[in-house]
């Protein structure tokens, strides 16, 4: 059965009595949007304040591959199992762009017997937050041009604008455009390009702000651009901020829906994870902590990315800190990291596992030595994997102290991921250190950068060239002070993708650094980045349809 098949088939709760039954929540504390789906209000964390918050795990994995890890599918999974061995859980999750399910991407919000429902909803419109972030967005766009046409007493300079505009949906033929042609009335021209609402900087300002006060301090904060004369200007120039948190204001509640066993689920904003940090709303995942003793949580691609940027950028803004990390691996993956072409990946190859695991063992290094943080390996069980090779993979977790436990959510929900559940528990139960950040905010770019790329990447330098240093250095006094958001590729510790395993004597090289002064950190560009995707040749959205009765088929 098709994901969508498997969706369509699950017998719902209504959200109303989810949030009160599961949750404790007053019917005045949540609006519905329909029967299914319910946003939260912001007044819950007033009304918790004294209660104490549960416990955070984090899942993360190994680096991604084509043949695809499940990290998703394993948070969504193992809070279902929590809460059939009688523990209280929420799963905190990425709100789906909607441009890429026309695309070819596979569903975003989880897959077989782990999955979050509505599931249509949630990936086309949801409760209408992307559409939201979009137009505060594009409203500062339009307020700028609007500012240059009626006189332009900033003195903008319109070949220095680094806000562009945005939209929820893969179309390369916006990527660079002309704005302003036409004529006197119609402004002044000057280049222009979109990118997909995902990569909005407001879309990370939402997802790092704590109340509706922070949110406007950081849209303020945001960079437009340049003076004639070099001057920055800020989206506080054009007194903008007010109106862009008033278009927010519905969209900043933490949306409440459920999984396909009808646990609760907080499905709520959903950076990128290269030029952003890649996780769900701080304001979700505080007040699922709020909510519940347990809360599981995904950041995207590999840990070097991921848990990295969770730590490192959501963790230092928001006081947050995991209690337990849970790193995604599959037998396929690591074999394609040992060097199998994915063609191959179903058969029995124990030699390229091993060598394969070197990817999982330094992960997982990473993350106990860097960050402090005890880990549980999930490996999410394929039908081709064999036992020797599950075994393989068990037998070298362990010897570097984790554990590692097959989870078979995806294709029996929550009942197979009871013994990965149980395992987190007694994780949870033992005495541990606190997770810690991997640079204090005092420690100067270049170095946040070196730690990064020397620590986690096991980089054996760090490349850039005279220009791109000075630019750094010219960074630092005024913005020294903010954490780095690494844009590499996942695909390989280095920057170059095709070096899969753990690679050694790499150096990392670094092409840019932009920033991001409402999110408040500096990207560092390590490759070419796209945000603007396109469609392919043949997209889903010519397999995606509707029948009468309003049923949809064909998203994944
Ligand atoms: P991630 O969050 O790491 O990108 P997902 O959990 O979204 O990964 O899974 C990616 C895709 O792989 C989804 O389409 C999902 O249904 C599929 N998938 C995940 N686990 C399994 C599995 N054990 N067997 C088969 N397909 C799986
Ligand atoms: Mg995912």
């Amino acid at each position: 059965m098709s994901d969508i098949e498997i969706a369509q088939q699950a017998t719902m709760q209504d959200v109303s009595l989810l949030a009160q039954q599961r949750l404790g929540l007053k019917a005045e504390q949540l609006d519905s949007y329909g029967r299914y789906k319910a946003k939260l209000s912001l007044d819950v964390m007033q009304s918790l304040a004294d209660r104490p918050d549960g416990k955070l795990i984090l899942v993360t994995a190994i680096s991604p591959t084509p043949a695809g890890e499940g990290k998703t599918t394993t948070t969504i999974g193992l809070s279902d199992a929590l809460n059939r061995i009688g523990k209280q859980s929420i799963v905190c999750m990425r709100e789906p762009s909607m441009g890429p399910c026309f695309g070819m991407k596979g569903g975003a919000a989880g897959g077989g017997y782990a999955q979050v429902v509505p599931m249509e909803d949630i990936n086309l419109h949801f409760t209408g937050d992307f559409h939201a972030i979009a137009s505060a967005h594009n409203l500062l766009a339009a307020m700028i041009d609007n500012h240059i046409h009626h006189g332009n007493g900033l003195q903008l300079d319109t070949r220095k604008i680094v806000w562009q505009r945005v939209m929820d949906m893969n179309d390369r033929a916006l990527r660079q455009i002309t704005v302003g042609m036409g004529g006197v009335a119609n402004g002044f021209v000057r280049e222009d390009r979109f990118d997909i609402v995902v990569a909005s900087e407001v879309m990370a300002i939402f997802c790092l702000s704590a109340s509706l006060s922070e949110l406007k301090q950081r849209l303020g904060d945001i960079l437009i651009g340049y003076s004639f004369d070099g001057v920055p200007r800020f989206a506080r120039d054009l007194k903008a901020e007010g109106a862009m948190a008033a278009l927010l204001k519905e969209a900043l509640k933490p949306n409440l829906v459920q999984t396909l066993e009808n646990n609760p689920a907080f499905v709520h904003g959903g950076p990128f994870a290269n030029i952003a940090h890649g996780c769900n709303s701080v304001i979700s995942t505080k007040m699922a902590l709020k909510l519940s003793d347990y809360v599981v949580t995904e950041a995207g691609f590999g840990a070097d990315l991921g848990a990295e940027k969770f730590i490192n950028i959501k963790c230092r803004k928001s006081g947050l800190r995991p209690d337990l990390a849970v790193v995604v691996a599959t037998v396929k993956a690591l074999k394609y990291h040992g060097g199998v072409e994915v063609s191959a990946l179903a058969t029995e190859n124990l030699q390229a596992l091993e060598q394969g695991m070197t990817n999982l063992q330094r992960h997982l290094d990473n993350l106990q030595r860097h960050f402090g943080l005890e880990c549980v390996v999930a490996i999410n069980h394929f039908v081709q994997d064999s036992d020797a090779e599950i075994e393989l993979v068990k037998s070298r977790v362990e010897a570097m102290g984790a554990r590692a436990i097959v989870a078979r959510h995806w294709a029996e929900g929550g009942a197979g991921a009871e013994t990965l559940a149980r395992t987190v528990i007694e994780k949870l139960e033992s005495p541990k250190t606190t997770a810690r950040l991997l640079y204090p905010d005092e420690t100067s770019l270049w170095e946040k950068i070196s730690h990064v790329a020397k620590d986690l990447y096991r980089a054996t330098s760090v490349e850039a060239d005279a220009k791109l240093k000075a630019k750094i250095q010219g960074l630092e006094e005024e913005y020294g002070h903010l954490p780095v958001c690494m844009a590499k590729t996942p695909y390989s510790f280095s920057s170059d993708p095709a070096l899969r395993g753990a690679p050694e004597e790499h150096s990392l090289t670094i092409r840019d650094i932009r920033l991001s002064r409402g999110a408040g950190f500096l990207v560092v560009l390590c490759g070419d980045v796209m945000t603007m995707p396109g469609l392919p040749r043949h997209p889903a959205s010519e397999r995606i349809d509707i029948d009468d009765a309003g049923v949809i088929s064909g998203l994944f």
